[in-house]
Order: structure tokens, then C-alpha cells, then sequence
């Protein structure tokens, strides 16, 4: 799309958004925020907040940067920790990441041993990376030490988007690892949960497209472990009985979404 008609599109779609929205809501938080996720994500423009609902305002506090690294933003992510005090922490990597890609492309090219490790090196051997930047380098080489964790388990793999899909989620782990280092206590505490997932818009974990998948949940990685904490966490909901029809429907979607990708 040529600019002309990018800078109509914005002026048009936000006067739609205007005349769609009841002025009460606006008011409703016109002075303060009050979310209850810390969502830090890919910058990716294909991961967007309504996977997670249609209506986030006021609810998801977003953090958004190229491989969703803690390092990145740490100010940003202890204003809506600290000052905001969400609950819930969320780290969100993605099926397909570009950062994730650069790093591994990064890591083969250091070492010509792990080049025939994984059915996905190829494609990523061939991607032409010269309009990479210092800058842009500089932002996405430290996913290299996450990348490089993940790649001898790659061999067990042997399935190109799910090869991806893996590096993505052992990065999540590796944020995940950061954030404890740093907001450990206030976990420890239960004043605040960790969580990580991947969004799977390719396939890579199931047939349905669009799922968000919960890969960690404050560090804990063992499918079996994971499973347990998540229901641990749905039994949290104040008077909620396990007989009732919500809860079955929640321990179901646990069953399909919290898992992980197994080398
Ligand atoms: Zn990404």
C-alpha cells in the first residue's frame, strides 16, 4: 500500500473507532489505567491484542520488541509490575519469528558443525540478511544464547515448523528465567505470576491456528509439572466449583493449550 492511501486508511479507521465508542467508556479511564496483564510480546504485526480478547483497553498493559526480551524494556516492564501491580506477567513469543530466524542464522553461520542439525536450516541458510543493521543487530544477537541452548534438540525434531516453533518457545523459557532473576521475590510472594506461551498461527503445535499455547508458568517447564500448576491456578478463582460447567470447560482448554513441544 502507497502512503496515500495508508495515512486515509488511518484517518478513516480512526473516525470509525470514534463514532463506534460510547464516550462513557473513555471516561470510565480517562485518569488512570488499571490492567491486570503485563503483556511482553514480539513487535511482529501479525501477533495483535485480540487474540486475547476483542476489548483489552485497560486491561493488557502491552511491551512489544523484536524477540519479546526482557532486557529490553526492563523500565517499561517494572512501571506495569511495580507502579501498575498486575498480577500476571505474560511473555509471548511466536510461530515464525524473524528475531528468533536472524538468531539462528546467526549461530549456523558461527558454526559449520550444527548446519545439517535441523530440517529448517536451509530455508534460513539462504535468507539474505545484508539490510541488517548495527542497530538492528545489536537489538537481536542476545537471542543467540537462548538459540544456541535450543539447537542440538533440534536433531530430535526433524520437523521444519516445529524446529522454529521450539527455538521460539526455549526463548520464552529464557526470558522467563530473566524475569524471575529479577521479579523472583514477588512471585515467591504470590503477588505475581509468570507465564509463558507461544501464539501458533502456522500449525505448529495443532491443527488450530490461532492458539495461544502455555509453554512455562513461573519457570516450571516439565509437561507433567505444568499441567498441574495450571489447574493449580484455575482453582484460584474464588468459590469455584469443580463440578460446574466453566470449570470443565477450563480444564479441557488446559488440556489442549497448556503443552510444549518435546525434543
Ligand atoms: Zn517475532
Amino acid at each position: 500500500m502507497e502512503v496515500g492511501n495508508i495515512f486515509r486508511h488511518l484517518l478513516i479507521h480512526n473516525e470509525a473507532f470514534v463514532k463506534s465508542t460510547d464516550a462513557t467508556k473513555f471516561l470510565a479511564y480517562a485518569t488512570q489505567q488499571n490492567p491486570y496483564i503485563t503483556l511482553l510480546t514480539c513487535a511482529d504485526s501479525r501477533v495483535h491484542g485480540q487474540i486475547m480478547g476483542t476489548d483489552i483497553f485497560n486491561k493488557v498493559f502491552i511491551v512489544r520488541n523484536a524477540g519479546n526480551q526482557v532486557a529490553t524494556n526492563r523500565g517499561s516492564i517494572e512501571y506495569a509490575l511495580f507502579v501498575l501491580n498486575t498480577p500476571v506477567m505474560l511473555v509471548l513469543g511466536h510461530t515464525d519469528c524473524g528475531a528468533v530466524k536472524f538468531a539462528t542464522h546467526a549461530c549456523i553461520t558461527q558454526s559449520k558443525e550444527i548446519v545439517n542439525l535441523a530440517k529448517s536450516f536451509d530455508k534460513l541458510m539462504k535468507t539474505d540478511y545484508s539490510l541488517i543493521n548495527r542497530e538492528i543487530k545489536s537489538e537481536m544477537l542476545p537471542l543467540t544464547i537462548p538459540i544456541e541452548r535450543g539447537i542440538p534438540d533440534l536433531r530430535k525434531i526433524q520437523n521444519e515448523m516445529k524446529e522454529l516453533a521450539y527455538l521460539a518457545q526455549i526463548n520464552v523459557d529464557y526470558q522467563i528465567e530473566k524475569a524471575l532473576k529479577y521479579y523472583g521475590d514477588r512471585v515467591k510472594e504470590n503477588k505475581l505470576t509468570i507465564i509463558g506461551a507461544i501464539y501458533d498461527f502456522v500449525g505448529a503445535y495443532s491443527n488450530q491456528l490461532g492458539r495461544i499455547l502455555v509453554t512455562n508458568i513461573n519457570g516450571i517447564v516439565n509437561p507433567i509439572d505444568l499441567h498441574v500448576e495450571a489447574k493449580k491456578i484455575i482453582k484460584r478463582i474464588p468459590n469455584y466449583d469443580e463440578n460446574s460447567e466453566g470449570f470443565k470447560v477450563a480444564s479441557r482448554l488446559i488440556d489442549e493449550k497448556v503443552t510444549r513441544i518435546i525434543a
